[in-house]
């Protein structure tokens, strides 16, 4: 296993070394061994026991805690960095790309502000099945490569079975990493940064000077309308989209208080700290705006010494905002109903199903997996649809079963079923039904296997369903 360093030479206040503390009794309890053979980790059990819980280092990088300040449901923390998250450098698969591999739940560091480090087996196995089913979906993700257990407990409000989780991204630049710098007036450092993630994640853009940096806020604009499109489309919730949980790669990072929509409402919100839904379902667009205004602003000095102009500047590229994501958002609705072409009507199509949707309490996946279905079997139309879909079906063509049959799944990660399967988890150290799951969920869009224990929309749990930032 060779490690590289990708971070260290920035900017000292960026990444801190800091070792992780070992644990008494590491044991792997999940081990994806897809994306072990993409990395090239070629290791026995005992070895991804010792080096995926933080108890053996890899001797040709420092570990390291990565610096970045987050704005936490609107109020701006100029100082979060990984109090939970040891970077151990980053890995070059076959292809020669180069992935971040990071722990996370090894232990203290110099940004834990109190807390321990650690994180515990239910939201370590949560963040493994959620990140492997967005990336069967086809939604751009970090992903898991292991969940191992510590064998020493976690004192939250009662003491819980502790884990490491190790992740794997194609970097872990977020927002919150350029307000950090931009904070503490590290231009040299911001502007290092910057180059840092255009050519990681955007090397296309050649431009230099202003024009660089504000081809680079464009590009991230664009990947955050392309995530959250693709978030909304497999009715996922992320939670908690602080500027610190927002990579610039445009991958979906922190599964702590993620769930997916049953009944179709935007309002949706299961986070139990979420009082004012500011990151409910429909509300994720205007986050993802903010969240990219709040970039441009650690951009200033990158853009102009006129300040004023700079802000002219970058604001006209976020003041497209809206509009290019509502274009992306009225194509994902013309592939999740097979539209041939587009119409002006078109919006009214949408809206009015939507409208009936809400009215009638349908679950949004098993709705638009019924829809692709009619198209082959008419019974599976639902009755409370029949009126609209005469419209509808007048607005379909013989490619509309294979648009919709990609767009819409028909198994997602239900609230329900990943609650159940993670108690079995926790109590055996082992699931098959959660081995099961794993394999459902790796084709989402076909499932031919028997799927319908997993798109039974089980009520009570779903419906005061609450998820916590536990990870
Ligand atoms: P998150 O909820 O993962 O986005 O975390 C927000 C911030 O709180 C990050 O700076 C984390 O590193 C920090 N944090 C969360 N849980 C812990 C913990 N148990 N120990 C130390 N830091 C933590
Ligand atoms: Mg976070």
């Amino acid at each position: 296993m060779k490690l590289i360093s990708r971070y260290t030479d920035i900017a000292d206040a960026f990444s801190v070394t800091d070792t992780p503390t070992p644990v008494g009794a590491p044991e792997v309890l999940l081990w994806n061994d897809h994306i072990a053979e993409e990395l090239n980790i070629d290791l026995n059990s005992s070895q991804q026991a010792l080096y995926f819980s933080g108890n053996k280092i890899n001797s040709d990088v420092a570990p390291v805690a990565l610096g970045y300040s987050g704005h936490q449901f609107g109020h701006f923390s100029p100082r979060l960095g990984d109090g939970r998250a040891h970077l151990l450098g980053a890995i070059v698969d076959k292809n020669n790309q180069a992935w971040d591999i990071q722990l996370k739940g090894a232990g203290a560091t110099p940004f834990s502000r109190g807390g321990d480090g650690r994180c515990s087996i239910g939201p370590a196995v949560r963040e493994y099945i959620m990140s492997e089913a967005m990336h069967a979906l086809g939604v751009p993700t970090t992903r898991c490569l292991a969940v191992v257990a510590s064998g020493e407990p976690v004192y939250r409000q009662t003491p819980l079975p502790g884990a490491i989780v190790t992740r794997v991204a194609s970097s872990h630049i977020r927002v919150g990493s350029f307000q950090y710098l931009a904070t503490q007036g590290d231009v040299a450092g911001l502007k290092a940064l910057a180059d840092l993630a255009i050519a990681r994640h955007y090397p296309k853009i050649e431009a230099t000077g202003t024009e660089r940096y504000l081809a680079f806020l464009n590009a991230v604009m664009q990947k955050q309308i392309e995530l959250v499109v693709s978030w909304m489309r497999v009715g996922f919730i992320h939670g908690v989209m602080n500027t610190d949980n927002t990579l610039v790669s445009g991958e979906t990072i922190d599964y702590g208080p993620c769930a997916m929509m049953n009944d179709f409402d935007f309002d949706t919100v299961f986070s139990s700290i979420d009082h004012q839904g500011r990151y409910a379902f429909g509300n994720q667009p205007n986050i993802a705006n903010w969240n990219c205004a709040r970039l441009a602003e650690s951009l200033i000095p990158l853009i102009s010494d006129d300040e004023e102009q700079a802000v002219e500047l970058l604001s006209s590229i976020i003041n497209h905002f809206a509009d290019q994501f509502n274009q992306a958002f009225t194509e994902m609705w013309e592939q999740k109903l097979g539209l041939n072409g587009s119409q002006a009507s078109d919006n009214e199509l949408v809206s009015e199903l939507l409208t009936l949707l809400k009215q009638y309490n349908l679950d949004y996946t098993n709705t638009f997996n019924d829809l692709t279905q009619s198209l082959k079997d008419p019974q599976m139309m639902p009755a409370v649809l029949s009126s609209w879909a005469k419209k509808w079906l007048a607005r379909t063509d013989e490619f509309s079963y294979g648009k919709m049959s990609e767009a819409n799944p028909r198994v997602i990660p239900r609230n329900h079923i990943i609650e159940t399967i993670i108690s079995d988890f926790i109590e055996h150290k082992h699931s098959a039904q959660l081995d099961e799951f794993l394999n459902v969920l790796k084709n989402p869009y076909q499932a031919d296997n028997e799927i319908s224990k997993y798109q039974d929309v089980s009520g009570d749990l779903d419906k005061n369903y609450q998820t916590f930032c536990g990870t």
